[in-house]
């Protein structure tokens, strides 16, 4: 399976050199416009756009942003590279000329893989599977949803399992092995250096081997002093084997780390076609730096047991349930607030670095009855572990009791699109709804209730990835029960409540598929208000009538069909969220995998047709 949304494009090389890519396009003419796509080399999934115009080359590097999208620097976000392919074919809006004319591979120029891309898959495969412990059709679900975000995290530990790789040695052993064998110029390897959590690259040139620190910049990019930034090591190194970039020779040979021999995949072009299956890395399990959740013997290294592990994404780490108060530094910035307190902006700081926070903040006066509530609230987020619920990452009882949680800094889903309506698709919503019945399918198999269900308490890390939160109301079932029967009604937001919750204070997984169907109207109505200014009793007596809310302008049929499912009056009726997901999952696949292909191959159509890729004249 390819991701690289490009693949198809018959005017994409893949990853080739500039020089090869000025080389393509001589040797097609160097009309003015004739253009081609490769890969960047320098940004996590980002292209370049190499265009001549006036006899002369211009190369246009095309970023790919955290929401998705593709642009040029400073230009508009396009969908993919195709669509914006497509766009820059009508006008030219910043580039030396439109393209015209797309210089198309010939059939025994393939694309050319990048170094990442045969290891890509199954290192998301494998950090989603041990990070979740997701397996089967769930893990392929995390994965689909998940890619966009994973890969970049992934990408920043692929380097180690690449054959030049060589951990922690020192200089000395570096040396060592460098002059073991023959000792070409451009000999070289990468290593951890001692003590400082950077890295090095030791090269044979002359028969001499010289050191050169790498430089990491405050945004964790990579360099040689003075040199290009990168992503990533290996996209430097593979940089640095096309250009010396202040080297005294461009890398050449890899000294290949002696483990790696045995285990590091074959990479394109460098050996023979890859086995399926994941490839212990070379780097030995004596390296994991991560105390805290024993690594078990016999599992492979992940990226998350690195040192260079964003721990963010490595909640595991951190799920310590005291948190000291030395490791908090609290912000003046409430993310928001409640009857408890406010929800403060903060950094939890870690062995491995720190973490931006959410700080659950109990007001100091608050009677003992709202520490408790805070206190189950705690409980039930430390039983659950899911990519679309809010982990807890621990409680600190220092001057006040605060619940520390990971952060979503994009917050509720009711509010954002309300704000953004102009740049949030209905096919993004129905990612994103499909996110939450994934949460709520695995809360339905844990047997917890949420009982709190809605837009508000949908919060959003980025537009493309929404987690679950606010358990404050939430119950976990005994294990014989399917319901939780609360003895008095309390301030309930009853709007989103089932008719047996109000009724008869029953509150199961399926009283939560009911407020899943509320959920998806707020959101396919971009925030609207469910049942306008109507008031509880009404509300009731609307939903008794056998009356449903309107079907959102903008939300698709088969959307509104699912939330009158979720509407269902008797709750042995309505279909539980194992059913929800998966109405929500075929709809989603359908609509994307519709949009892909075919917005793709229009766009290469139009841009293979110089008839259609050329303005008229
Ligand atoms: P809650 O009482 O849990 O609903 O939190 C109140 C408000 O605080 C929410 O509506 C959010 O705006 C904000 N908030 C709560 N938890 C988080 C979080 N983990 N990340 C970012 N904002 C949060």
């Amino acid at each position: 399976m390819s991701i690289d949304p490009a693949a198809d494009l018959p005017f994409y090389y893949g990853s080739i050199s500039r020089s090869d890519a000025e080389q393509h396009l001589k040797l097609a003419g160097m009309a003015d416009g004739i253009f081609l796509l490769r890969q960047c080399l320098r940004s996590l999934g980002g292209y370049v756009l190499s265009l001549v115009w006036n006899l002369e080359f211009h190369h246009y590097p095309i970023e790919k942003q955290l929401n998705g999208t593709y642009c040029l620097t400073g230009g508009k976000p396009h969908c993919g590279p195709a669509e914006l392919c497509e766009f820059y074919s009508k006008d030219s809006d910043g580039l030396v000329c439109t393209l015209r004319k797309p210089c198309l591979r010939s059939p025994d120029t393939p694309v050319r893989p990048g170094v990442f891309d045969s290891l890509r898959e199954n290192m998301l495969r494998e950090y989603v599977k041990q990070t979740w412990n997701l397996e089967g059709e769930a893990m392929e679900q995390a994965i689909i949803s998940q890619a966009p975000q994973l890969e970049k995290l992934i990408a920043t530990t692929a380097h180690e399992k690449m054959p030049w790789y060589h951990a922690k040695i020192t200089r000395q052993e570096g040396e060592r092995r460098l002059y073991s064998g023959a000792q070409p110029d451009g000999k070289f390897l990468i290593r951890d250096r001692e003590e400082t959590g950077t890295y090095a690259l030791s090269m044979m040139y002359g028969k001499t081997v010289y050191h050169y620190q790498i430089l990491q910049d405050k945004s964790g990019k990579y360099s040689m002093p003075e040199g290009t930034k990168f992503d990533t090591i290996w996209q430097l190194v593979e940089y640095l084997k096309m250009k010396s970039d202040g080297l005294l020779t461009n890398l050449r040979e890899a000294c290949v780390n002696g483990k790696a021999t045995e285990n590091t995949p074959s990479l394109p072009g460098t050996r023979g076609k890859r086995q399926n299956g994941y490839t212990p890395p070379p780097r030995a399990v004596a390296a994991v730096s991560m105390p805290a959740v024993a690594v078990a013997e016999h599992r492979d290294v992940l990226p998350m047991d690195t040192d260079v592990f964003n721990p963010y994404h490595n909640p595991n780490e951190v799920r310590k349930f005291n948190i000291q108060r030395t490791q908090l530094l609290i912000d003046e910035v409430e993310l928001g607030s409640g009857n408890f307190g406010c929800v403060k902006k903060g950094v939890l700081k870690t062995d491995s670095g720190q973490i931006d926070v959410a700080i659950k903040v109990l007001k100091s006066d608050n009677e003992k009855l709202v520490k408790e509530e805070m206190m189950r609230e705690a409980e039930i987020m430390h039983q659950l572990s899911n990519p679309f619920i809010v982990r807890m990452l621990g409680l600190c009882n220092a001057e006040n009791l605060m619940l520390v949680m990971e952060m979503a800094s994009a917050g509720p889903l009711n509010k954002f699109l309300s704000s953004n309506k102009d740049t949030v698709s209905v096919e993004n919503i129905v990612n994103l709804m499909h996110q939450v019945s994934m949460g709520m399918k695995y809360l339905e198999e844990k047997n917890f209730v949420h009982r709190d269900l809605a837009a508000r308490n949908v919060l959003l890390v980025n537009q493309q990835f929404a987690k679950i939160s606010d358990f404050g109301l939430s119950k976990a079932l005994g294990a014989d029960d399917n319901y939780y029967k609360a003895r008095t009604a309390g301030k309930w937001p009853l709007k989103w409540y089932a008719p047996e919750c109000i009724n008869f204070h029953k509150f199961s997984s399926k009283s939560d598929v009911w407020s899943f169907g509320i959920t998806m109207w707020e959101a396919f109505s971009y925030g609207g208000k469910p049942y306008k200014k109507m008031k509880g009793p009404d509300v009731m007596r609307f939903i008794d009538s056998g009356s449903r809310m309107d079907c959102p302008t903008a939300c698709p049929e088969r959307m509104y069909a699912v939330m009158k499912e979720c509407w269902t009056y008797k709750h042995e009726e309505r279909p539980d969220f194992k059913k929800v997901e998966e109405s929500m999952r075929s709809y989603h696949y359908s609509i994307s995998n519709k949009a892909k292909p075919e917005g793709a191959a229009a766009a290469a159509a139009a841009a293979a047709d110089p008839a259609a890729a050329e303005p008229s004249k």
